[in-house]
Order: structure tokens, then C-alpha cells, then sequence
């Protein structure tokens, strides 16, 4: 399971799907709804995304959830969450999910360290920068950076 809001998905995500996909037979992509949160990207447009980028790998899907991660592991029979970790900053937080979830359902948690290629990259960042003009195509799929393009607009003047 690697799950995520992928808002939108980065070459960071990519990169931890593909190797996850080359260890496990089977790979989930966690669409994480949440609704009092509202994204950049609707849902939809998540997964359209997604669905578009991961189309080279048979052993990948991607679906949705609310609620819980561990109850979508469960209803999935997912029993290893992969996790991308980019420094230490991410350590202390993914960690205390990790050992809460593997506690409340025993899932475990598998921390794949970024290729320092990504260790920078957030979806947060790349919206940003993408709303003032900067150029993100190194840092998503070309799709990603078309779909940006259109919602923000031409850069502000
Ligand atoms: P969230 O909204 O939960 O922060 P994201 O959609 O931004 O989630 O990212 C989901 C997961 O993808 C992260 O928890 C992390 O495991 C992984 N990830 C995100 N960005 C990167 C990156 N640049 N390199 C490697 N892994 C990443």
C-alpha cells in the first residue's frame, strides 16, 4: 500500500510506486479523501492522474479511501504500507504512524529512503512554485505539468 493525497502525484511518488512495485507482487496506490481538506485537484482529477502515470505497471492500482489507513489495509488485505522518506524531518511523524498503525491492526510499515534526486520535492512545493511561474516540468509527469498549467493560469505579472 503507498498512500498518499497526491495533489497532484510527483516524480517523487513515481519513484517509490515503481519500487514498490519491483519488490511486491501486488502494489495499491491509497488515494486519501479527505473531505474537510480540499486539494488543488478534485478527486477525480487525482486519479485520473494517477491512472494515466502508472499505466507501464501491470502489478499497480490505484483506489480511494476515507477513514482510516489501517481499515483500507484490512478490506484490501494490504499487509506492508511503503512510505518514502526524504529526511530526517519526515522521520519523527512517519514513525509515530508507524508504530500506532502496526499496534491498531498490525500493518507494517516499510520506510523506502528518496532518491535524492526527489528529497525536495513535495506536491505542496511544486504548487507553489507552479503558481508563480516556475518551470516544474523536471519534477512531475509531463501530464502533471500540462494539468497544472491549466488550473493556475499563466503566471501572475
Ligand atoms: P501527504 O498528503 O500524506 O503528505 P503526499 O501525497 O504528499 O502525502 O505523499 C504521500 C507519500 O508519498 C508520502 O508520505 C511519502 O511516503 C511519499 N513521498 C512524497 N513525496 C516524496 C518524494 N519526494 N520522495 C519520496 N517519497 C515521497
Amino acid at each position: 500500500m503507498c498512500p498518499g493525497s497526491f495533489d497532484p502525484v510527483t516524480n517523487g511518488h513515481l519513484d517509490i510506486i515503481g519500487r514498490a512495485s519491483r519488490l511486491f507482487d501486488e502494489v495499491i496506490v491509497g488515494v486519501l479523501i479527505n473531505q474537510s481538506k480540499t486539494g488543488l485537484f478534485s478527486e477525480d482529477e487525482r486519479i485520473d492522474m494517477l491512472g494515466e502515470v502508472i499505466q507501464g505497471y501491470d502489478n499497480v492500482r490505484v483506489l480511494t479511501f476515507r477513514g482510516l489507513l489501517v481499515d483500507f489495509c484490512r478490506a484490501q488485505e494490504a499487509g506492508v504500507v511503503v512510505k518514502g522518506l526524504r529526511a530526517v524531518s519526515d522521520f519523527d511523524y512517519e514513525l509515530q504512524m508507524a508504530q500506532m498503525n502496526i499496534g491498531l491492526a498490525g500493518v507494517e510499515t516499510l520506510f523506502m529512503p528518496t532518491n535524492p534526486l526527489y528529497s525536495f520535492l513535495s506536491s505542496s512545493l511544486v504548487k507553489e512554485v507552479a503558481k508563480w511561474g516556475g518551470d516544474v516540468s523536471p519534477h512531475v509527469p509531463d501530464l502533471v505539468a500540462v494539468r497544472l498549467r491549466e488550473r493556475l493560469g499563466p503566471p501572475p505579472s
